[in-house]
């Protein structure tokens, strides 16, 4: 038996572009654990959600790594934000998979909760954190794919490439997964 359904791979997309600019019910944030914003995609998610985003920031008390916290989106298109804090690689050896695999599965949790039908993911833990690339996407698609079999309130889930080399390499993972869809 697959661990997957069809029908999930059916709900997935992979896109080139900047996450903030994503018309979605709901944005994921690569964040870190003060949750006071830093640099990669966790700036220009607070540029654009504008200073509102980091007043409700501040009184969420940070996150532990491999939890989220969910905010309003202030500004940006997406209603929510949800703050997700990805591992920093220590060569592979420190629980690095499970913490990025928690990730996915605790924005998704939020997401149900309230009611989200369509979420973007960014590459998490792939920038400054330097987790392997091929490596996060796999378990990123893996755990997307599983959590779709079992939660049909989920219409899209999209993950966002900032860069060229990031969209090729979810490309492939999506395609070795699904196969061609
Ligand atoms: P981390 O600290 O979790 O590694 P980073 O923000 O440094 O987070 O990088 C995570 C990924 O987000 C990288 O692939 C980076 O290129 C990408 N990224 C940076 N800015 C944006 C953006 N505006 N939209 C989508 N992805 C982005």
């Amino acid at each position: 038996m697959t661990e997957w359904s069809p029908q999930a791979c059916k709900k997935i997309a992979v896109v080139q572009g900047d996450i903030t600019r994503e018309q979605v019910d709901a944005i994921v944030n690569a964040a870190n654990r003060s949750l006071l914003g830093g640099g990669g995609v966790d700036g220009a998610i607070h540029r654009a959600a504008g200073p509102e985003l980091l007043e409700e920031c501040r009184r969420l008390g940070g996150c532990p790594t491999g939890q989220a916290k969910i905010t309003r989106g202030y500004r940006l298109p997406a209603k929510w934000v949800i703050h997700t804090v990805g591992p920093v690689w220590r060569g592979g050896a420190h629980g690095e998979d499970q913490l990025l695999a928690s990730c996915y599965r605790s924005s998704l949790d939020l997401a149900v909760e309230k009611g989200v039908r369509r979420i973007a993911f960014p590459a998490i833990s792939t920038g400054a954190y330097r987790f392997p690339l091929e490596r996060a996407t796999r378990i990123a698609v893996r755990e997307v794919l599983r959590f779709l079999s079992e939660h049909p309130g989920i219409e899209e889930v999209r993950f966002v490439c900032f860069d060229s080399g990031t969209y090729t390499v979810y490309r492939k993972v999506v395609e070795e997964l699904c196969g061609e869809r």
